[in-house]
């Protein structure tokens, strides 16, 4: 079974040699049908009607800004080459008089309204916010410090000074979902401690370092378990900032759990039973992620026995 999650089936062609030729990005800009989305402060234009949906604005977009905005960044093209740009507009201290250029739209936080946009919509939105936010948080060359230039519609910067060339980061997170026969294992983090939240595992890769290894390494960090079969299930683009998740299952070769005090709050095997209803939400005291996140897909899979272990 394949899985296409939240954040991920961005239908856009990304347009690799368009987006190398500087003067055609620039038309592009200007284009009849072109598609602007505005991000203020990494927050996405949503428009509410029947349904929630990205609210694309044309380039009038543009002639509302002050001179020194950031200039868009482009997404792709549709099937008819009609281009599509996120731009950043947090310069603008209140956007409203852009937010008023699509009826009905406000600004909205991206994670919020990925839940009720169409799924192919929420694939472009993670493009968008996690390019956008690179872009904010890189504006000087990590090797000389001059103030670097965007290119290729956003997908590098380069530094005038030393020509340093810097490419948007994506950064590996292993999620898995630890079992051992008919028992799971779910963790509640520190951040968390006062909720009913409870998850599957999970970390930033380390350099140097397989899938496999990533997730024994967090699953002995986290819960002093022992892996020894990694099974990879999916993955999803999870835009806060920039993380790919890599969802796995882990089959523990040790039964004795011993959290990381300085990481977890608490670990703990769960039965198969315990976990389907907590996929139903009757589970008492016990929460776990809803369908946007990968690790309600992971713990589904298993309790249902979809997963490939
Ligand atoms: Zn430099």
């Amino acid at each position: 079974m394949s899985y296409t999650h939240t954040f991920a089936g961005n239908p856009l062609n990304r347009a690799d040699s368009e987006r190398r030729d500087e003067e055609l990005l620039k038309r592009l800009m200007r284009h009849g049908n072109v598609r602007m989305l505005p991000f203020h402060e990494l927050k996405p234009l949503v428009r509410r009607g029947p349904h929630a949906e990205l609210a694309w604005i044309g380039h009038e977009l543009l002639y509302g800004l002050p001179p020194e905005a950031d200039e868009p960044k482009l997404l792709g093209l549709d099937h008819d080459r009609n281009p599509y740009f996120a731009i950043d507009i947090s310069i603008v201290k209140d956007p409203s008089h852009i937010a008023a250029l699509s009826l009905g739209a406000s600004f909205e936080d991206g994670r919020t309204a990925a839940t009720e946009l169409p799924p192919n919509q929420s694939g472009i939105l993670a493009q968008a916010r996690s390019n956008l936010n690179w872009h904010a948080k890189h504006r000087f060359c990590s090797v000389c410090g001059t103030e670097s230039k965007s290119f290729r519609g956003g997908l590098m910067r380069e530094c005038p000074s030393c020509k340093s060339q810097h490419f948007p980061r994506t950064d590996p997170v292993v999620i898995m979902l630890v079992y051992r026969g008919e028992k799971c294992v779910m963790g509640q983090t520190l951040a968390r401690s006062n909720s009913t939240f409870y998850s599957c595992l999970a970390g930033f890769m380390d350099q140097g370092e397989s899938i496999e290894e990533g997730v024994r390494r967090e699953v002995r960090e986290e819960a002093g378990l022992d892996v020894g079969r990694v099974t990879y299930h999916s993955s999803q683009p999870w835009p806060f900032p920039a993380s790919l998740m890599i969802g796995c299952h882990a089959e523990a070769i040790s039964e004795e759990i011993l959290a990381e005090p300085g990481e977890m709050s608490d670990v703990r095997w769960f039965t198969k039973d315990e976990i389907k209803l907590a996929l139903e939400e009757k589970l008492k005291g016990v929460n776990i992620p809803g369908k946007i996140a990968i690790a309600h897909h992971l713990i589904s899979a298993w309790a249902n026995g979809t997963a490939n272990i």
